[in-house]
């Protein structure tokens, strides 16, 4: 059967992400406020693994400065990320959570858990990129001509 019924995500799920992400926000404001630690990010707690998985992915586009998990590490440190774990509590709350913005379908749970304010699956998270990229190109070429065109100038 190929019904359509609206996407979501079951209401155990939703509840295991917002406690999830409840605590990622407990840990980062408690991190915030408990020192001036530069890294946010890395000086959140190490045991239980649960960063493992994240941080692999992270070593895999780590090659990859446009990558959206990049800059998902910057904004961390930026404290970003806070703004990023409402803002994935406000979709928990509203169901929408785990809810890939691009195709609306569901974002595979152990990506989520990886990183939980993650709203593309990985398939469309590649095609930005892979637009983002070529964006990037062509403006690098604009410039690159435009720069040309004034040293021709001068
Ligand atoms: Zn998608």
């Amino acid at each position: 059967m190929t019904e359509k019924k609206p996407v979501k995500m079951d209401q155990k799920d939703l509840d295991f992400f917002e406690a999830l992400l409840a605590e990622r926000r407990r840990e980062l404001v408690a991190a915030q406020t408990d020192s001036e630690n530069t890294n946010v990010f890395h000086s959140q707690k190490d045991q239980g693994g649960e960063l493992a998985g994240y941080s692999n992915h992270l070593a895999d586009a780590a090659s990859d400065y446009t990558s959206l998990e990049t800059n998902f590490d910057l904004a961390a440190r930026e404290g970003k990320y806070l703004v990023y774990l409402e803002e994935a509590l406000q979709r928990v709350k509203n169901g929408t959570f785990g809810i890939c913005k691009v195709c609306k379908n569901l974002i595979p749970k152990a990506r989520l858990e990886a990183v939980p304010t993650a709203t593309k699956c990985v398939d469309c998270k590649e095609e930005t990129k892979r637009k983002e990229r070529e964006d990037s190109r062509i403006e690098m070429a604009r410039l690159f001509a435009e720069q040309q065109r004034r040293e021709q100038k001068m």
